[in-house]
This record gives structure tokens, sequence and C-alpha cells, in this order.
């Protein structure tokens, strides 16, 4: 027999009940659980259950800030008890670049309410009575740290998800996924089938055979995680209050009270991947021996750092399984090209997390996604290039760095360089130093001299400005020439092709031959993708957007196609090549390599046209993200190396210079150009990214309207203004800085660079609109630091947009 149902969730720990609770706390009650062993047999079981609200990206901290008040609420109903500490915590710092990770992140915090406190050695001692403070620059107080039962969490989490009407089947395995034509999940099991709407992946480290039951690879490898537990420590025996939790990140340890004893837990600093070939069966509610030898370098730096550690034998190791993604992120949210089909599964913090994610999952599956945008952990942001050796390596480097300081620009090097232009050689031979972007190499800078090095920290300069400066004043008053592989490109074609677009975005669409700017909304209003939109031909567009949204936005495009075939969509980003041709100067140029007609009349600002660039057919776009005259040339990736070697011979007698993404985001950040995940965001709609002028109201209908429309009615409350600095300082806004106005909070930058055309630091922020005036004081926190800052009006350079159509 056949059992119907709306939603099953597969997988029984701290996250699959967390799934359920919150399907059925929004009205999902007809939805079952299955587990093919007890509740709590895979990871969670043996977690430490820290619970930490600290992260480093806004999402991150309001999905754990959530998880922290909602195990509050659920530790304080009598009908499950849990055991469930909230100690606070302190967080070591051994360096003044520890200390600027803290500033940061505690204005993050305080922006969302969370009182982190900035504390000196001496407080240090008076939260934590039994640390050494020698050698310490201070520490982060977080007041909502703290620790819980993970097993009688994920009972609680059950037993109020049965409360409103789920099931949960335990001993039942998940042995078979097929997807019937009308959309149907077909689920086997050990125990008989099911039909299901919905299917949520919350198998833990088994996520990735559950994949591999519908002939799919995820990103995911295990590895072994180890933490000891000591036994008594008289001076806590004797102590009422427990400690608070103590992390000392430089060394990469966590240390907290157990009963009267204490939990060491490390990240070590070399990795041990296991069960390469394959998951055993019979593993479940199981541990592997323990390897003490990998602890002892952290035994003994927490020995120092808190001495009574040092009078308490080792009662018990726990080495467990914890599933890693390659940048150490879980997987929440739609699995790419699969309808009504979610991940929610590959958690390193999943006792932290499970509340949130279990939230934003049901939210996913109920209202077509989450209440705060959570691109950093959706499954789609990684592609086909995430291979099993490039999983390995990446989670063994994240995990081994778990602890480091988060270091704006920094580019980790394991399994580099992997998506690579066919230009990547002789770039780097320029002196291109590259970062990855969805995969791809792209050049970051260039040190034509060979000796500069670049430098990890929280201040401006860090071994680039120099040279980042001189391209950007190539660009300003020369020509620049950049590569930029590995866009997001779909050809959308078909008789519907027009129709089809029209619905689904809620921008003009451009004529034939012309380019415009194109937003996805969601209901809510709120920004989903964005498009640059070329119209090639009546019923032909080739829409480009970043490149780590393929997946995302090819999802995006396919989910609302026309059911009648009348559409096509050809994916083309690994196909295609990208070249940046822009600057003054830059028309002198290509008009060296084409015989097309490149005057204003002929070829004017957001138009296209097939042009050839000696033998090459290209498509060349006249816009770009810097703010001046210039080309986009797209042509397949075959032709790239013959188009480049013609413009560079071009462009000698031009001083045309290769320019990289750090010149790219400090020009584009004059013009006001917003980038898609930190300006633009499905929290915050295009009125409130001042875009307006990208909405066409006129239409009939698009996702969205009624929303925009009604908060258009009731006034829109904080708008993307730009911002200038005016104190240099020595270090510019990281993402999420706050702007205030005297004592209140009333802004949140989005983008924070030094400008070198205009010698400030500039930002994008998201403005209370009261105080969103041209011209306006407010001040913005940098590391801690309120700075004064100046409301400006968009673009701050080239205030007429004369450049781009000279
Ligand atoms: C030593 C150690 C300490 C840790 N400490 C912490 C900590 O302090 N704080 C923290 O936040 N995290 C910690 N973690 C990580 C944490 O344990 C995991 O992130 C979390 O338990 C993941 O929960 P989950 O529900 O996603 O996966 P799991 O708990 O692994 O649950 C997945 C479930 O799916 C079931 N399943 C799998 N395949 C199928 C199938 N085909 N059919 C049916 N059921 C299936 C499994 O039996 C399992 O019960 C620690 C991990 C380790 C190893």
């Amino acid at each position: 027999m056949v059992e119907r149902v709306r939603v099953l969730v597969i997988g029984g720990g701290a996250v699959g009940c967390s799934c359920l609770y919150h399907l059925t706390q929004l009205g999902w009650t007809d939805a079952v659980l299955l587990e093919q062993n007890e509740l709590t047999s895979g990871s969670t079981w043996h977690a430490a259950g820290n619970c930490p609200t600290f992260a480093t990206s806004w999402g991150l901290l309001k999905l754990q800030q959530y998880s922290a008040a909602l195990y509050r609420r659920l530790s304080a109903e009598p009908d499950y008890p849990i055991n469930y500490h909230v100690t606070g915590s302190v967080r070591l710092a051994h360096t003044a670049e520890r200390m600027n990770e803290y500033r940061h992140v505690s204005g993050l915090a305080h922006a969302n309410g969370l009182p982190y406190e900035i504390l000196t050695p001496v407080e240090l001692r008076q939260r934590h009575p039994f640390v050494e403070l020698d050698d310490l620059e201070g520490a982060l107080w977080d007041p909502y740290d703290g620790d819980i039962d993970p097993a009688q969490l994920t009972q609680a989490l059950a037993a109020g998800a049965r409360k409103r009407g789920a099931r949960v089947q335990r001993f039942t395995k998940v042995t078979g996924l097929a997807q019937r034509p009308n959309g149907e999940w077909h689920v086997t099991t050990d125990k008989g089938d099911y039909l299901a709407e919905v299917v949520i992946n919350a198998a833990g480290y088994r996520a990735g055979e559950v994949m591999s039951l519908l002939g799919r690879t995820l990103p995911i490898v295990t590895l072994s995680h180890q933490y000891l537990v000591t036994e008594d420590i008289p001076e806590f025996v004797e102590r009422a209050q427990r400690v608070p939790l103590l992390r000392d990140p430089d060394v990469s340890y966590y240390l907290r009270q157990e009963r009267s004893g204490l939990i060491l837990g490390p990240y070590e600093h070399q990795a041990t991947p296991m069960w390469l070939d394959g998951i055993p069966e019979d593993f479940a509610h199981k541990l592997w021996d323990d390897a003490l030898d990998r602890l002892e370098t952290y035994i003994e730096a927490a020995c120092k750092r808190v001495p009574v550690l040092a009078s308490a034998g080792i009662k018990r190791v726990v080495n467990g399984p914890i599933p890693y993604s390659p940048d150490g992120l879980p997987y929440v949210g739609p699995a790419h090209g699969l309808a009504n089909f979610f991940q929610c599964n590959t958690f390193s913090f999943g006792i932290a997390q499970a509340g949130g994610a279990g939230k934003a999952l049901a939210e996913w599956v109920v209202n077509g996604g989450p209440e705060w945008d959570l691109w950093s952990i959706d499954p789609r942001r990684f592609t086909g290039y995430a291979t099993r050796t490039y999983t390995v390596a990446k989670a063994v480097e994240t995990y081994q760095q778990e602890y480091a300081p988060s270091f704006p620009d920094e580019e980790r090097p394991a399994a580099r360089p992997l998506r690579t232009s066919p230009l990547h050689y002789e770039l780097e031979h320029r002196g291109a130093r590259f970062g990855v972007r969805g995969g791809w190499e792209r050049a970051l800078w260039y040190d034509p001299t060979g000796d500069s090095q670049q430098t990890l920290t929280f201040r401006r300069d860090r071994g680039w400005m120099a040279h980042v400066a001189a391209e950007v004043h190539a660009v300003r008053n020369a020509v620049g020439l950049m590569d930029l592989p590995g866009f997001s490109k779909f050809l959308i074609t078909g008789p519907g092709a027009e129709a089809y677009l029209d619905g689904l975005v809620c921008s003009r669409l451009p004529k034939p031959q012309r380019i415009s700017l194109a937003y996805v909304l969601n209901t809510a209003g709120g920004i989903v993708s964005e498009f640059t939109l070329t119209r090639l031909g009546p019923q032909q567009f080739y829409a480009v957007s970043a490149a780590i949204a393929e997946h995302h936005d090819d999802d995006v495009l396919r989910r609302s196609l026309p059911a009648d075939g009348s559409v096509q969509i050809e994916g083309l980003s690994e196909r295609f090549g990208t070249l940046v041709l822009a600057g003054p100067r830059s028309r002198e140029v290509l008009s060296r390599v084409t015989r097309a007609d490149l005057s204003n009349g002929a070829f004017p600002w957001l138009s296209a046209q097939t042009i050839e660039i000696g033998s090459a057919a290209v498509w060349a776009l006249r816009v770009n993200y810097v703010g001046e005259l210039g080309w986009e040339l797209h042509a397949p990736v075959e032709y790239m190396p013959g188009i480049h070697r013609a413009l560079l011979e071009a462009g000698a007698q031009h001083d045309l210079r290769h320019f990289g993404l750090y010149a790219m985001d400090s020009l584009r950040i004059d013009k006001g150009y917003r980038g898609w995940k930190s300006d633009l965001e499905s929290g915050y709609s295009p009125l409130e990214s001042s875009l307006e002028r990208f909405v066409d109201f006129t239409k009939r209908d698009f996702v969205g309207k009624d929303a925009l429309l009604a908060q258009k009615s009731r006034g829109v409350a904080r708008r993307l203004v730009p911002l200038t600095l005016d104190e240099a300082g020595d270090a510019d806004p990281p993402y999420c800085s706050s702007v205030f106005s005297g004592e209140n909070r009333v802004g949140l930058v989005t983008s924070g660079v030094w400008s070198h055309t205009l010698d400030r630091a500039v930002v994008l922020a998201y403005v209370e609109s009261t105080f969103a005036i041209e011209g306006n004081q407010l001040q913005v926190d940098v590391l801690g630091q309120r700075r004064p800052a100046t409301v400006g009006r968009e673009p701050l350079f080239d205030r007429e947009n004369l450049r781009p159509r000279s």
C-alpha cells in the first residue's frame, strides 16, 4: 500500500525534527518524518551541544539568534524538560586583528539586538575567573551563548510536531526516490511506500547517500571531530555558578563546563576526512575510537590558559562524524532542478542552527522563501564543479580554519585553480592575482612588478592598494581590459519568450538590440534575481547574471516556463567568455580591431550588436559595470585568446591596462551600481533599493506587484543611498557596518570600499528614509569607531552619466 502525505522529512536528527516542528507551526500538519534508526542516532546524540549566536554573516547570526530564543522558550516549557545552560561565552583574542573581527561582529550583533560586549583582559577575568590573561588583547562576550542537551532538544521538537498532528516513523529507511510526471515524489522505504508532495533531505552525513538515490551528487564529506570530557574539577564542584563557555580561536579550541568538569574540543589543524569510499551501513549511534594524540597540543595550550584543567583526569573522549560542505556551511533550501525537493543537511553546527534552519526550511516549503535572505547557505551556491576531490580538499581546509578570523578578501588556496578562463595563464604571466567566484578564477588585481604581497587584515592597506589605484586610474583616464569568466548566461528563445519574460520580471523588457537591467521579485516584492537582459532579436533574449547565481537563476527561469514548450532556455555560462573593455579610449582601441561603426549614432549606449573582432563573431554589449564608455564582449571561449590578443595589440599605444575585481568594486561604487546578494537581496524591494526606475508599474502584472504597490502607498521606510566618509581613517566599513544618527542606529552598510576616483571611503547603505537625504550628516561604525559620513546623491561620480554615453 502507498501512503499519501503532504510533506516527508528524511532524517530524525535535531535538524529533521526542527523541520517537522516548524512545518507544523506553519500549518502543514500532514507531515511524516522517517528515521532509519532511533531519533538522534546520526551526529546529534554525541554533539557537545554548544549554541553560539556568533556569526560573521548577517543571515547566520539571525538564524542562530532565533535558535537560541527558541531553545530558551522550549526549555521553559514543563512538558519536555531540556538541560539548556545559558552561561554566556568569552572569545579570547591574541591579536589586534582578532579584536577588529570582534568589533565588527559586535556591531552586527548590536544591530540585531544582541548585547555583545568587547572586554578588556581585566573584564574578561571578571567573567571567567579561571583564565590566565598573559598575551591576550581582550575578548568578546556573547550573553546568549550556552549549551543544550541535543537529544532532549530533538525529542522536544519531535514531541511539539507530534502534538500538532505530524508523525514520526522510526526504524524506517528511505531506499528509493522518484518523481512522477505530476510532480509528486514516490518515496520507497524498507517498510512501505509513500507519495509526498514535498520531500526534505535532512539525512545529516548521509545526505549524499539520499541524493545518490536520485543519481545526483552532493558536495559533502564526513570528518572525524573530537572532544574530551574531564573528571570533576574541585573548584567547579564548589561553585554554584557555571563558568562561561570559553573559546580560544587563535589556538583553535573551546572549553566549556560539563557538570563539574570541562569539555575540551578543538578544530584540529590537521583534519581527518573519513569514509571516502562510502559510509558503513550499520554505523548508527556509534563513535570511532578516540585519537587522543591528535588533541595533545590543544590540551597543553588549554591547561596553560585555564590551569584548573590540568588537575582533572580525562573521563572520556568522543570522536564522532561531522558532515562538512566545501565552505563549512550547511545546505538549506531548494535542490537545483528538482521541484518540491529541499535540502536541510550538512550541518557542522547543527545543534546551534537546527532551530533557525528548521524555521527557514519550513518557510521555503510553505511560503516559497525564508524570512531572512539565506543565500550563504543556499544549496545552489555550488554547481557541478564541486566534485568529490574538490569537496574533500575544501572541507579539510575550512575545518582547519574554522576558528580563523574571517578577513575580508581572503582567498584560500585548496583545490585551485579549478575553473579557468582560456586567458588564465596569460593573465597570470602578466601579474594577475586571482580569487574565486562561483568556482571560477578571476583576476582580483595585477601586480606587474611581481613583488607585492597581499596581507590579511581588516585595515585598508592589504598590499595591493597602489596597484588597484593605477588600474582605476587607467579605466577612468585611458582604457582598461578585464577578463570576466563565468558570468551566468542564458539564451531565452521561442515564440513565447517575450510574454514569458514580461510576466517574470518587474522591469520593462528592452527593445530589439537594446539592453536593460531586469529584476525578478518574490511575492513580497523582495529582489530575487538581477539580469542584464539583452534583446538579440524579437523573441531572443540573452540574460546575464552573477557567476555564483548559475543554478539559482536557472531555477528562477525554468520554474516559471510555460508548459506549452513555446520558450526554450539554453545555458551558455561555460561556453561563453566575457571581456570588458572600458575607459575613454575604449572606442579608439575597439575600432582598430573591428570594422563595425562604433559611433554613438550607430552604436549607442545600452545597445548590442554582433561585431567581428579579427575573424571572430562577438556579441558586443555597450554597457559596463564601471561607468565609462565601453563594451562587454561576449563570445564562445575558444575565441577569447584571439580577441584578447587583438585588443592588447590595439591598446598598446593607448596605455591599455588590465584591471581586476578590486578596481571594478571601487569603480562601480562611484556610480552606485549594486551587487547581487550584497546590496540586493530578497529582504529589500526595488523601492528600498532605490531602483524604482526599473519597475514598470504600467504592466498588467508581475510577481510582487501587489506588494510593491502596497509598500509604495504606505511609504518606503528605508532606502539605499551612497555615503562618503569625511575622514580617511585606516579602514573602510565592512559589510553590515551600522549607520548612526547620534545614538540611533538608522542604517546598514551593504558595500564599503575606498574610491580611488573620489579619494575617500564610500559606502552603499540602507538608511531609514527620513535620514536618506542628500547632505545629511550621519556616522558609520568602522570596527568600533564612529566615523562622520555624508549622505550623497547617486551617482557620486559623473552625475549626468555623460561618460558611458560619450
Ligand atoms: C564530536 C562532535 C561535537 C559536536 N558539537 C557540536 C556543538 O557543540 N554544537 C553544534 O551545533 N554542533 C555540534 N556538532 C555537529 C552536530 O552534531 C551536527 O551538526 C548535527 O547533529 C547535525 O544534525 P542533523 O539532524 O543534520 O544530522 P544527524 O543528527 O546526523 O541526523 C540525520 C538522521 O538521518 C537519518 N538518516 C540518514 N539516512 C536516512 C535514510 N535513508 N532514511 C531514514 N533516515 C535516514 C540518520 O539515521 C540520522 O538520525 C558536533 C559534532 C561532533 C561530531
